[in-house]
């Protein structure tokens, strides 16, 4: 993993060797949060000798997160923690007992932090562990948020203030997009993990609380309580149907939302919206949910119309970005319409846009150059007073506009080496 001068975008995986489709549709667009550097391995999950292996292994790193707020040397750099560091969250034997022991042993009373196995960092092979024909450094993600029982917000305490003592930093911000490339995308996967396994600790189905399994990808409801006993009922839960039937809401969840740069009909000005939490001046790319039911394209045509009145003629999909807040993953889109008629602009259907508005390319192109930067941030010095400020190029929206700007529809840049 390093950090480079344009630490931000990731490369794609498809330029390693070239293909018919790379020569017929040029280089991918790939956006910031994904493309993580770690091998998931995801059936390797329910084997608790590998992830016994993996946390007994000096070469482990753990990522810790305190209400979401990343472990950070600076704004820019992770801070990836020794076993040695957090073993008073994380003992040597949490992995011995297979999911069936523990889950025959629940008892809701005694808690513990949640970990959740990330990956495996392949590029590091010489120190890392060897597991039948995968090597490399183990990456795991740990909440140090002081919750749980009595011992658990101890130990999470005591984490804490040695990590504070090192002068490290839980980093607080809505929107975390100072990291480079590479530790984006392990932040994204660590943090919509963690979210989800902090939102679903109490069962969706019967309302009891669940227990972390397949090393924090899947939560069970088991069907005993200890803790039951206590309070002088039998240990036996009430039935819950995700123990008999397959049920995905167990499982992370991934929401789909498109987001779309429109072009007018002559193809020379983009439509861009912008809502009240913006800063002045700042506008950006439409959005909305995929709603069930629905294509990318339908929900991408309905958006628009709801938003801004426009009726869109054909969508084309041009590349996604992972948005780990919580967990959605944003389906960019570049649309035109096919008639001047369509493109009146109509805020009246659906209130969520303070406004909407047609920009020449020129306006846009200029403030690709000079009026971008993160939502808190200050635009470039060149900026002037009342200029159009676009969001950077770690957020899809920028890609977009930068590909209808260019009418590099199907890829990022045809022409750079694929
Ligand atoms: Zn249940």
């Amino acid at each position: 993993m390093t950090i480079g001068s344009h630490p931000q975008i990731p490369t794609p995986a498809h330029t390693q060797a070239e293909s018919m489709l790379s020569r017929q549709f040029g280089r991918e667009t790939v956006n910031y949060f994904s493309s993580s550097p770690l091998n998931r391995l995801s059936f390797l999950r329910t084997e608790h000798p590998f992830l016994s292996a993996a946390i007994r292994h000096p070469s482990t790193r753990f990522v810790l997160l305190k209400d979401l707020a990343p472990l950070t040397r600076s704004p820019s750099e992770l801070y990836y923690a020794r076993h040695s560091e957090v073993q008073k969250l994380v003992p040597d034997t949490i992995y011995d007992k297979s999911l069936e022991e523990t889950m025959a042993e629940y008892d809701s009373r005694k808690t513990t932090a949640q970990l959740i196995f990330l990956g495996l960092d392949e590029s590091r092979k010489q120190d890392g562990l060897v597991w039948k024909i995968y090597t490399g450094v183990p990456y795991f993600v740990l909440d140090v948020t002081p919750k749980g029982n009595e011992q658990q917000q101890s130990n999470a305490n005591e984490v804490i203030g040695a990590m504070e003592e090192k002068g490290l930093t839980f980093f607080q911000s809505r929107v975390v997009m100072t990291f480079s490339a590479d530790e984006a995308a392990i932040y994204a996967q660590s943090r919509a993990l963690m979210d989800w396994n902090t939102r679903n600790s109490f069962c969706g189905t019967c309302g009891h609380p669940t227990l972390s399994a397949n090393s924090g990808t899947k939560r069970v409801c088991p069907p005993t309580d200890a803790a039951r006993i206590a309070e002088g009922k039998p240990a036996e839960r009430p039935a819950c149907n995700t123990r008999t039937t397959l049920s995905n809401l167990s499982f992370p969840r991934t929401d789909p939302t498109i987001i779309v740069a429109v072009l007018s009909a002559d193809a020379k000005r983009i439509l861009l919206g912008r809502s009240k939490r913006y800063p002045p001046n700042w506008y950006s790319t439409l959005a909305g949910f995929i709603e069930p039911a629905e294509s990318v394209e339908d929900a991408v045509r309905r958006e628009v119309w709801e938003e801004a009145g426009v009726t869109l003629s054909r969508v084309v999909i041009h590349s996604s970005q992972p948005w780990p807040y919580p967990a959605n993953l944003m389906i960019g889109a570049v649309a035109q319409v096919s008639d001047p008629i369509h493109e009146a602009i109509n805020l009246d259907h659906d209130p969520e846009l303070e406004d909407a508005k047609w920009f020449d390319i020129e306006e846009i192109e200029e403030a690709l150059r000079i009026g971008t930067s993160a939502l808190g941030d200050k635009p470039s010095p060149e900026y002037k007073e009342g200029g159009l400020r676009l969001p950077p190029p770690t957020a899809i929206a920028n890609q977009l506009i930068r590909a209808a700007v260019h009418m590099d529809l199907l890829a990022g840049d045809k022409n750079s080496k694929i």
